[in-house]
């Protein structure tokens, strides 16, 4: 068991736009480097570390769908900017000498591993951080369900979910309505019956029917991955 901590083994969801810098698009590599330090931090505390990565910065298959590709396709094409993504992040880490495995939900043998869950375990239980890539490697879902898949499968403590700028649950978008409260606990129903915009609704339902705690909190914010590992009150927890 780790040192001081409150969540020993953990899923962290890091969408494609954490990797993406101020442009918004693409992979920037200071960014990643930035990220990865964090993630050496908790790392070097003995935390288990998965991470699931999103591919926004690059492709997202509901805009293809809306420029009339054919749904199913352009998923496909969102799954492999997750790939990429992870590459960017397995580079960023191993360049900090930490030891990491890509495992992607489709095959592609040459660059990384199959997903093989009692292979993800042994990484993790040899202190490699698992980037898990390529979403569930299906169409219609997002890597926000992805994450809440793989914390089941991996038995996690916890889904450490990053956002980016925003610090938390709101009652409303904060930067639209000045009357908004940010909630500090709530539960996956909650989420659910108030239609909060955390995570998508396949998502929500997965980590509430198997029990996953989930944290919500600003990546921006320097320190805050390893706040949440030590159960520091940041952002929003959602759990039961
Ligand atoms: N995707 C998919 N199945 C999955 C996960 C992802 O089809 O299990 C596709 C989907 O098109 C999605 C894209 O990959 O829009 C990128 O993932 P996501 O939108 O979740 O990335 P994020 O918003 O976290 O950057």
């Amino acid at each position: 068991m780790a040192n001081g901590v409150k969540y020993n083994r953990v899923v962290l969801k890091l969408s494609g736009e954490a990797l993406a810098g101020d442009q918004g698009f693409g992979i920037n590599p200071p960014e990643l480097k930035t990220v990865a330090k964090e993630l050496k931090e908790v790392h070097d505390l003995g935390v288990q570390v998965c991470i699931v990565v999103g591919g926004g910065n690059m492709w997202r298959g509901v805009t293809g769908e809306k420029l009339g590709m054919e749904r199913a396709q352009a998923d496909y094409i969102g799954m492999l900017a997750t790939i990429m993504n992870a590459l960017s992040l397995q580079d960023a880490l191993e360049g900090l000498g930490v030891q990491t495995r890509v495992q992607t939900s489709i095959e592609m043998r040459q660059i990384a591993e199959p997903y093989i869950r009692r292979k993800a375990i042994r990484h993790l239980e040899k202190g490699r951080v698992v980037i898990f890539a390529g979403g569930t490697g299906s169409p219609y879902f997002s890597t926000d369900t992805t994450a809440a898949l793989r914390a089941a499968e991996m038995n996690a403590d916890a889904i450490l979910m990053a956002k980016n700028g925003v610090d938390g649950v709101y009652s409303a978008d904060p930067n639209k309505d000045s009357s908004a409260v940010k909630f500090d606990h709530l539960t996956h129903m909650d989420i659910l019956d108030k239609h909060l915009h955390v995570m998508d609704s396949t998502a929500s339902s997965m980590s509430m029917d198997n029990d996953i705690p989930l944290v919500v909190f600003n990546l921006n914010t320097p320190g805050n991955i390893m706040k949440v590992v030590r159960g520091e009150k940041i952002g929003t927890t959602i759990e039961g």
